[in-house]
């Protein structure tokens, strides 16, 4: 088994740019260098015609009926807010009220946290065991002053995809604009914004294999047309919406970025969830007291979250520094504090820390499941070894087996 290390197996966090991403991207960072704005010369005309190229290839992977629909940003984090902002401005006169939920990404969620001091009442809905929301829940909470839905596609630490499909056809009959953060979901799972009655769709190219720093809002021009206050002005850039110079490269490689994803996503998709299965079996048949977290089945196909039981996290994680991973704890200022989506799910602050993400990608192999595998039960069998509590627990389990058995021999 030879893999090099470090293992970059945290690709919901950022994925590296694909050397066809960047190929294309060259050329617009020296000799098409023209601002896209630019009316009066040739330069002007080049890059207006690769944002045009770019603006189409993202419209065709969420399958938007119009080029026209997709509003260029600096990524998802923007984009989230230019939705739930955007829409709270705009359609004031006809309500106050936003429906979100607690695992959302902290782009919406502090969005909304600044809408709450702003006087907008905001529901948080709950999610289940494996992060699912109730969708009886969400009708019971939309009310005539409900103004918007933003409930993401699939959740970056857990990988559970939500009922996207069910909730645009809710929030259409009810007459509420649908925002969805789908920027995990775009390259790896199927969306389409006319099937899945989705109104605005966040999307970011760094997490499909693009540039860092680009991103996309879907608009929707019709049927209903959405209708956005801005949140940066001057200029009029993206049909007012999005003022300020385009970055024609960035924008150049989160096109070519959906168009090969749009190609390959199928076949992809297949090798990343045979390569999870083998992830999850190879530690699972090796290694007792380890939980998964998210929904089993609706998962993101790169996506394997998991609680060791009876380890500290911090020396797991430390232990495992050759395997670049996410965890459950997120260093706030001071402390640190357990994921707020883990704790969500109703998994116990302990374990939450003892969580690792596992992120596999494009460019992961086969050997290096094998060898993290390896590691982690390796790393997982020698700290268990060191804990007082785990070996209490298994001396118990040890004693109440050889009572069976004696008591079995004693009835024979
Ligand atoms: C990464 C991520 C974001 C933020 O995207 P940026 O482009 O980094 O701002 C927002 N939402 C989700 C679900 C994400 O995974």
């Amino acid at each position: 088994m030879k893999v090099q290390t470090p293992i970059y197996m945290d690709n919901h966090a950022t994925t590296p740019v694909d050397p066809r991403v960047l190929e294309a991207m060259l050329p617009y960072f020296t000799e098409k260098f023209g601002n896209a704005a630019s009316r009066s010369h040739a330069f002007g005309w080049e890059s207006e015609a690769a944002v045009d190229t770019a603006r189409e290839q993202v419209a065709r992977i969420i399958g938007a009926s119009s080029p026209r629909e997709i509003v260029f940003t600096s990524g998802a984090t923007e984009s989230d807010n230019l939705a739930v902002k955007g829409v709270a401005e705009a359609y004031k006169e006809k309500g106050d009220h936003i429906v979100t939920c607690v695992t959302e990404h902290k782009a919406v969620l502090d969005s909304c946290k600044v809408l709450e001091k702003h006087g907008y009442r905001v529901t948080y809905l709950p999610v289940d065991r494996d992060g699912l929301i109730d969708l009886q829940r969400l009708d019971d909470a939309i009310t005539d002053k409900t103004i918007l839905i933003s409930i993401m596609q699939a959740n970056n630490e857990i990988g559970t995809i939500q009922p996207i499909k069910e909730i645009g056809r809710l929030a259409k009959e009810k007459g509420v604009v649908f925002h969805t953060d789908a920027t995990q979901a775009v390259g790896r799972i199927p969306v389409d914004v006319d099937e899945m009655d989705i109104d605005l769709l966040s999307l970011t190219a760094h997490k499909m294999y693009g540039p860092k720093g680009i991103g996309a809002l879907y608009v929707r021009s019709s049927k209903p047309r959405v209708k956005l206050a801005p949140i940066i002005d001057g200029g009029g850039h993206e049909r007012g919406m999005r003022s300020g110079t385009l970055n024609v490269p960035g924008i150049v490689g989160l096109g070519k970025a959906c168009e090969i994803a749009q190609r390959e996503t199928t076949a992809e998709a297949e090798r990343l969830v045979g390569l999870r299965e083998r992830l999850k079996d190879g530690i699972l048949g090796e290694l007792d007291e380890v939980t998964i977290n998210g929904h089993p089945k609706k998962r993101l196909p790169g996506n394997l979250n998991m609680s060791f039981a009876y380890v500290e996290g911090e020396s797991l994680l430390m232990a495992l520094k050759e395997i670049a991973v996410s965890t459950g704890s997120a260093c706030t200022s001071a402390n640190l504090e357990p994921s707020y989506v883990l704790r969500a799910l109703g998994v116990p602050e302990e374990l939450a820390h003892t969580s690792i993400r596992f992120g596999l990608g494009r460019f992961n192999t086969e050997d290096e499941v094998d060898f993290t595998i390896k590691r982690v039960v390796e790393e997982v069998r020698r700290l268990r070894a060191l804990s007082p509590v785990y070996k209490a627990k298994k001396a118990k389990i040890q004693n109440r087996r050889q009572a069976e058995i004696n008591l079995r021999e004693r009835v024979s």
